[in-house]
């Protein structure tokens, strides 16, 4: 474990809570590397909320262990409480003081001092984005300025791990741009760990380095979103769509001729190619090297959305499940 906690600020052990019979988090073995974005998806009821409450010592485990850079949040609450930021679904602030206030009022509950305070408070309402807003009372905030109030609260606290549950909840697409942005800055910049809770699953493609795919509180696949795609389709026939200008019988032969393609069609503008495997290295390097425009090379069902029907669907028989009542369980 010591060792462990040296390359990943979060490490879980057999991670487990049970609410009477019902095992809402099952022997979670989880590590989240230093300076990265994790997503824990999954649908209603999955456990991801209550695996996020252990991790910060909010509840307690029934088995297992949590370690946040090394220390156990049941037994060393506050100094997993200086490490990790929480930034929940909902973030309750006060609503008749201003942005500005509620983040003063963090401050001097952290016990920082009033310049550190001040200035800390001034750089992160600029970062994310309220510098005209910080003045007003945060009952008029819309959810999408809370959630950005609640990252510059974050921010004031400055801890080297962010824990956010849903944090694109409720947001109009323009703020979860904004939102996943600012996210990502969090991890690139200032290299902070990034955990978050989501069941929006491009958003989470998109700014996730790993992700960990929950249901009924197990962890049923963990990894990089190509990861995951490559253990789904070990084995399987690959189809790639292909879009290369210009289209004529010189690139469809190129196409044919490579080793693995067992059949090609032609879609409109498009070229489907069903392979024994993933060819796209070799095929990407012929199109190009023959001289075409190569505009579109994509392996079909590689998104983290088929990713993750896919597994639910794997997973029906050992959970007794249909693939519609999973379906009616996720959120949209
Ligand atoms: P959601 O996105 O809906 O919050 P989730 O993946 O976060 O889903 P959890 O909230 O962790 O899931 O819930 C996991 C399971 O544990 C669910 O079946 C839930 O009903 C149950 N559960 C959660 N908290 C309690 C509690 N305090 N007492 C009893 N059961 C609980």
């Amino acid at each position: 474990m010591a060792k462990a906690a040296q390359n990943y600020l979060v490490v879980t052990e057999g991670l487990t809570k049970q609410y009477g019979s019902l095992v809402a988090v099952d022997n979670l073995n989880l590590k989240v590397k230093r300076g990265t974005i994790f997503g824990l998806l999954g649908p209603n009821g999955a456990g991801k909320t209550t695996t996020i409450l252990m991790l910060l010592g909010l509840t307690e485990p029934t088995a297992g262990k949590v370690r946040i850079d090394g220390c156990d949040p049941a037994r060393e609450p506050l100094k997993v409480k200086s490490r990790a930021g929480y930034l929940p679904d909902a973030v309750g602030f006060y609503q008749d003081m201003t942005g500005w206030e509620n983040l003063r009022y963090t401050a001097e509950l952290n016990g920082l001092p009033e310049d550190v305070a001040e200035d800390r408070i001034a750089r992160a309402v600029e970062r994310v984005g309220l510098v005209d807003a910080a003045d007003r009372k945060v009952g008029e905030y819309s959810r999408g300025m809370r959630q950005r109030l609640g990252i510059a609260d974050l921010l004031v606290k400055d801890p080297p791990l962010i824990i956010m549950d849903e944090p694109t909840l409720g947001i109009d697409p323009e703020g979860v741009r904004e939102l996943l942005a600012l996210i990502r800055t969090l991890a690139r910049e200032d290299g902070r760990t990034i955990l978050l809770s989501s069941h929006l699953l491009h958003q989470v493609q998109e700014i996730c380095d790993e992700v960990g795919i929950f249901v009924r509180g197990k962890m049923i696949a963990c990894g990089t979103v190509d990861d995951l795609g490559r253990q789904l389709l070990q084995g399987k026939r690959f189809s790639l769509e292909v879009e290369a200008d210009p289209v004529d019988e010189r690139l469809l032969n190129i196409c044919r001729s490579q080793p693995g393609v067992l059949e090609l069609k032609q879609d409109g503008p498009r070229l489907i190619l069903l392979c024994s495997r993933d060819i796209r290295p070799q095929l990407t390097k012929e199109i190009v090297t023959a001289g075409y425009s190569l505009q579109h090379l994509t392996l079909r069902g590689y998104s983290l959305d088929e990713i993750y029907r896919r597994y639910f669907i794997k997973e029906e028989g050992e959970y007794g499940r249909t693939a519609t009542d999973t379906k009616k369980t996720a959120r949209h």
